[in-house]
């Protein structure tokens, strides 16, 4: 892994070379098919060269045509005059103390998305969190992206792009055949994943594709809020694990944190849950649970928690995550002595209930904080600089 100086400072800025409407990234092999043809390549050659171009993309991880050794010069030449294969403006690149990285990248239409890469407790691998979309529709009111409006969906390029940039700043390439360091993947980024269903799966079929990055669906997770009627769709087309951001065991309490919950309540997503294709087997579900003092974390509540997930006969993991305040939210994180009680009723039921470590606190890379802490930093560095001006400004005419 590239060694980087730690700490909160900005460090490697690159220029992108990325064209969102000639890029290749992102495109399926009959629409690589189809541009290839477009600049006359011809037919009998068609699978050949995209076959070629599917691996430098997604196995080698080229970022120019140029590097296409085994295509021919006209061909390449031909491809660079056309397309694209390289990466977003990267506008932060940084490095936690605990070895969170975090890419805050800026697509060419000004807008910016965030990817954090979580290590593991023995650092040799670890998590990429990807988003979904710029901001959400919903509004949970415990998540500071809940308090952003959404601007957009993510492009298929634009998710897969953030796998893309993050294995080049891990220095892996091509994709290693064992001893991954981005060894899972999930889609708890900002954004609602089931909002954004047909790029998040497209997506998610490139970077499982056994030719290129070749991850398996069982190291990737998709987190819901509870978006009930995609989420079959979901197992049969993407045929990933499932987490649900669950957070309250009462419909009541529920409606208040996450709105979501008045259109698809707490027995219909549970049902949905009971009936995910692939829950009956071996894969468990996980249920996010963010710990808010006073308001889901009493002993009441972990009771509650067993009691449906028995009700429904749901093969489940529990996430408890303590809360990670922000600017202007009104929860707090619940005691650690709570959470810890709470952790203990639910494996004494017999359902795992692990306590999450907040991570990458020193760069803003937590969990609900994404995007909206770098933009309000920037805002203030600009309205610092802005002051500044108007001082020197001040300074002249007086
Ligand atoms: N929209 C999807 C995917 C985003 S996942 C979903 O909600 O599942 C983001 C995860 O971070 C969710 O589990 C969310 O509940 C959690 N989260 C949001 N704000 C948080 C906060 N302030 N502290 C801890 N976790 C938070
Ligand atoms: Fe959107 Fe998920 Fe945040 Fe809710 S928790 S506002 S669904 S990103």
């Amino acid at each position: 892994m590239q060694t980087l100086p730690l700490g909160t400072e900005p460090t490697v800025v690159s220029r992108p070379t990325l064209d969102a409407d000639r890029t290749m990234v992102g495109l399926n092999r009959a629409e690589i098919g189809d541009r290839l043809r477009q600049i006359g390549i011809p037919e009998k050659q068609i699978k050949m060269r995209t076959t070629q171009v599917w691996h430098w993309i997604y196995y080698r991880g080229v970022k120019s045509f140029d590097e296409m050794l085994n295509v021919s010069k006209d061909v390449r030449q031909k491809l660079a005059e056309n397309f694209t294969i390289g990466r977003p403006e990267i506008i932060e690149n940084l490095a936690s103390k605990d070895g969170t990285r975090k890419w805050l990248m800026k697509f060419p239409d000004g807008n910016e998305v965030e990817t954090v890469f979580i290590p593991d407790k023995a650092k040799d691998r670890g998590t990429l969190c990807v988003s979904s979309q710029v901001g959400c529709t919903l509004t949970c009111k415990f998540c500071h992206t809940g308090t952003q409006r959404l601007v957009r969906n993510l492009t298929t390029a634009e998710i897969v792009m953030q796998f893309l940039v993050a294995r080049d700043h891990l220095g892996e390439w091509p994709t290693p055949s064992e001893g991954r360091v981005l060894s899972s993947v999930v889609m708890m980024g900002m954004g609602e994943p089931l909002y954004n269903f047909d790029n998040v799966r497209d997506a998610l079929k490139i970077i499982m594709d056994d030719q290129g990055i070749a991850l398996s669906r069982r190291r990737i997770t998709l987190s819901t809020s509870g978006v009930v009627p995609e989420m079959e769709r979901c197992g049969v087309e993407i045929g990933v694990n499932l987490a649900i951001s669950l957070h309250a065991v009462t419909n009541e309490v529920r409606d208040e944190i996450m709105p979501i919950n008045k259109k698809y309540p707490l027995e219909e997503l549970l049902a949905a849950c009971r009936d995910y294709p692939g829950a009956k087997g071996s894969r468990r579900i996980t249920f996010e649970y963010i710990m808010l003092k006073d308001i889901n974390d009493s002993d009441e509540d972990a009771r509650n928690l067993v009691r449906l997930l028995r009700k429904y006969d749901i093969h489940a993991k529990v996430n408890l995550i303590p809360f990670n305040p922000w600017p202007g939210s009104n929860y707090q994180r619940s005691e650690d002595r709570q959470i810890k009680r709470f952790s203990e009723y639910v494996f004494d039921a017999g359902i795992s209930a692990p306590i999450r470590s907040p991570r990458g606190e020193d760069i803003l890379a937590a969990c609900g904080q994404l995007k909206s802490e770098s933009e309000k930093m920037r805002k203030s560095e600009m309205l610092k600089q802005e002051a500044l001006k108007q001082q020197a400004e001040d300074g002249i005419s007086s």
